[in-house]
């Protein structure tokens, strides 16, 4: 198929500064260079713990954030540096659900007026219209239409998600880019919005971007998953391919933390425990970013940047000792327990 959304090399530099004169002494490389395609009518998983550069990219390709290198096609057109006033009809197209939507909803408009107002700006439809409108809406999102003149607060936190989505789609966004949609949700409510989310893109003909801190929320909703660490993308891969032969370490360690659904799949997963956090990004480690806790590090990591290479089919790893893959160099292993 065809790409919607195209990334190519994009970065985000945050430019730190000291003293009276802002003397710039380095910056937060946020997203250092990565690239990425998101073909119409797919879901690709964007995982990685926070810090990683992950909202940052859902927001630079939607052009929330500016951009400092690199370039977004969407569509084939290049909006990396559009100006507002031509990116204004594209916007519409490109929406962001949020964690938390009840900070987005005003808590002194009814969900009627809520939801209703991007058909009121589109200044085409009647009251009358307006009101069928979203009471469809309110229904396609599992809400009952008769609670129209109900106030944010009067609905629980997976409803309140609802409403947002609900106001997302009346702008009829080709792609969603849905930043921890879920993560803010009691975990029984959790997978009946990913659910939700699914039937919606099924029936719309939706493009997702879903972001998430862990693999365990996207690996049902993903046809691709990308990792990232520290600004980089480090593996990416169609879902299968990912959760059966993960090759990048640090995915490994993701992956071992993820309780597993099947007892018979991946029964003999030993657990990685993670040394240390993550590194700040200001000044991030040279060459592999993860080689700081990496329990297969040798000197080239150090030294070399692993190119993101195409290891399987569609599968792709920055690595120098990559695991699972085919033909790889075995590395000493330490430190796993
Ligand atoms: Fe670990 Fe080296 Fe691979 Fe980086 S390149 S993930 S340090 S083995
Ligand atoms: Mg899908």
């Amino acid at each position: 198929g065809e790409p919607l959304l195209s990334v190519r090399d994009l970065e985000k530099h945050f430019p730190v500064t000291k003293g009276l004169f802002q003397r710039q002494v380095g910056a937060v490389k946020a997203v250092d260079g990565i690239s990425f395609d998101v073909y119409k009518g797919e879901t690709l998983g964007l995982v990685g713990e926070s810090g990683c550069g992950k909202s940052t990219t859902g927001r630079l390709v939607t052009r929330l954030l500016e951009p400092t290198g690199g370039q977004v096609m969407f569509e084939g057109q290049d909006i990396t540096h559009m100006s507002q006033g031509r990116l204004r009809p594209l916007r519409r197209d490109m929406q962001m659900i949020f964690q938390d939507p009840y900070s987005s909803l005003n808590p002194r408009h009814t969900v009627g007026a809520i939801v209703g107002a991007p058909f009121r700006i589109q200044g085409v439809q009647t009251e009358n219209g307006v009101k069928k409108a979203v009471q469809d809406l309110l229904e396609l999102v599992g809400l009952n239409p008769e609670h129209y003149n109900r106030y944010p607060h009067e609905f629980s936190g997976g409803q309140r998600q609802r409403i947002g989505i609900a106001r997302t789609l009346a702008l009829k966004p080709k792609l969603i880019i849905a930043d921890e949609p879920v993560s803010a949700l009691d975990v029984s409510i959790q997978a009946q919005v990913v659910n939700l989310l699914e039937d919606l893109q099924n029936e719309l003909d939706l493009t997702y971007v879903v972001i998430a801190h862990d693999l365990s929320v996207v690996r049902h909703i993903s046809d691709r998953v990308a990792v990232m660490y520290l600004g980089k993308i480090v593996e990416i891969a169609e879902r299968k391919s990912l959760y059966a032969t993960p090759m990048h370490p640090y995915t490994n360690a993701l992956l071992s933390a993820v309780p597993v659904p099947d007892p018979r799949g991946r029964a003999g997963r030993e657990r990685i425990r993670l040394t240390g956090d993550v590194p700040s990004p200001l000044n991030p480690p040279p060459a592999c970013r993860f080689h700081t806790r990496c329990w297969k590090a040798q000197e080239i990591c150090k030294k070399v940047e692993p190119p993101l290479a195409e290891l399987a089919s569609g599968h792709r790893v920055a690595c120098h000792f990559p695991e699972n893959a085919p033909g790889a160099p075995e590395a000493p292993a330490t430190g796993k327990d």
